[in-house]
Order: structure tokens, then C-alpha cells, then sequence
């Protein structure tokens, strides 16, 4: 038998090479590459965007626009670098002028984002903006509604806690909604601790036996 571990044929790479020439929509026609996804393989922390815009689809990198320095920012404050986290979006191709993700696009995209998860298997997935928020929460209330409060749910058959988080394109913009989503941000590490916190098990001490008080009258019934 080798000693030589063998990769298994569904790795997230594998996975990725074979997406690279998927055609299940219409946005295959028009994209430079598909923008799988980019970062740690075995991230506790996952985010997931809306789509690739017309320097990720150039760049096959989701994220490099200057919501993609936004979010490097906010990584950085709370100490973790892009290597440390895996971040993909809800489509792998650049809708025509940035335009919204039409609804069956989504639905032909989602096993895709769907196979993601199941390899990376990410304690923690952080929705940005609506589209991801909506997608994985099955729920159709809006990111307003819900942005900062996380909520433990099964994805892909397992046990994860949905962190939902305004968009950093939106917030590029709007300088309240910044302030709202550092503010959300910088509770990412407490969030992740949490999940990472080990169930101590509490087992019950041995009763300490105390040594047999032997009461005086007892004492004086022995003589
Ligand atoms: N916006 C997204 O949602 N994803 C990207 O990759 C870039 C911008």
C-alpha cells in the first residue's frame, strides 16, 4: 500500500478545472473566464459575493475591483488576509454591463456554490449583499433586515453559521452602510471563536468522602 496520500479526484481544484468550461447559462457566452473562486481550500471562513464584475472576470480573481480593496481592509482589520479565508461568489461569470443575476441564472450557477461548500466545508459563511444572503438563507428577507445576526443552518448537509453582511460595493458608496459593516465585520472574529470554543464536557468531581465525624455522644456510647 503507498504511503503517498493520494488527492482525492473531487478536490476544490479538480472541481474548479472542470467548471472553467462550464456552459450552463447564457453568461458563458459572454465572459472572459469563470471567476470559481480564490483563497484557503480549508477556510473556517467563507464569503460569498454576487458576481464577478470587468476586472474579475479579466483577472479570473473574485474581488480585486475596489469593493475587493474594501473588503481586504476590512479583512485586515480583524487580522486575517485574503490566504486565510476562501471568498467566491453566487456567480462564476460577469453578467453583461454588471447587471443584476437574473433568477435562472442563479438556479443554473448554484451547484456549483453549493459543490464549493461541501469541499471547503467553512464553519462560518459570510453572505455579502442580497443575492448571496437570500440564496443561502432560502428566506427572502432582505440583507437591511438581517445584516449583523447570525443564524446557524444546514448547508449542503452541514452545520454552518450564516454571518449576512452589506455588500462592500454598496458601502463604497455610502458611508453610513460603512459604518454599519466594519461595525458587523469586527464581530467576525468573536463569531468564528465561538464556533471554534471546544464543549468541554463538565464531569462531576468524586465526591470528596469527608472522614466520619463521629459525634461525641456516639464517642461516649463506645465506652
Ligand atoms: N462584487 C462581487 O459581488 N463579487 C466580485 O467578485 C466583485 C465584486
Amino acid at each position: 500500500m503507498s504511503a503517498v496520500p493520494v488527492e482525492p479526484l473531487d478536490s476544490l481544484q479538480a472541481y474548479a478545472t472542470a467548471t472553467a468550461a462550464c456552459t450552463r447559462c447564457r453568461l458563458a457566452e459572454g465572459r472572459t473566464q469563470v471567476v470559481f473562486g480564490a483563497g484557503n481550500p480549508r477556510a473556517d471562513l467563507m464569503f460569498v459575493g454576487e458576481a464577478p464584475g470587468f476586472h474579475e472576470d479579466k483577472q479570473g480573481v473574485p474581488f480585486v475591483g475596489q469593493a475587493g480593496k474594501l473588503l481586504d481592509g476590512l479583512l485586515a482589520g480583524v487580522g486575517l488576509a485574503r490566504e486565510d479565508v476562501y471568498i467566491a461568489n453566487v456567480l462564476k461569470c460577469r453578467p453583461p454591463g454588471n447587471r443584476d443575476p437574473q433568477a435562472d441564472e442563479i438556479e443554473s450557477c448554484e451547484p456549483h456554490l453549493f459543490r464549493q461548500i461541501e469541499l471547503i466545508e467553512p464553519k462560518v459563511i459570510a453572505t455579502l449583499g442580497n443575492f448571496a444572503t437570500k440564496l443561502l438563507s432560502g428566506r427572502p428577507l432582505g440583507i437591511t433586515r438581517v445584516h449583523g445576526q447570525e443564524q446557524e443552518l444546514t448547508i449542503a448537509g452541514r452545520s454552518v453559521v450564516l454571518y449576512p453582511l452589506y455588500h462592500p460595493a454598496a458601502a463604497l458608496y455610502t458611508p453610513a452602510m460603512l459604518k454599519v459593516l466594519e461595525a458587523d465585520f469586527a464581530r467576525l472574529p468573536a463569531i468564528l471563536g465561538q464556533e471554534k470554543t471546544p464543549v468541554v464536557e463538565l464531569v462531576p468531581e468524586p465526591a470528596v468522602v469527608a472522614p466520619a465525624v463521629v459525634a461525641p455522644a456516639e464517642q461516649l456510647g463506645l465506652f
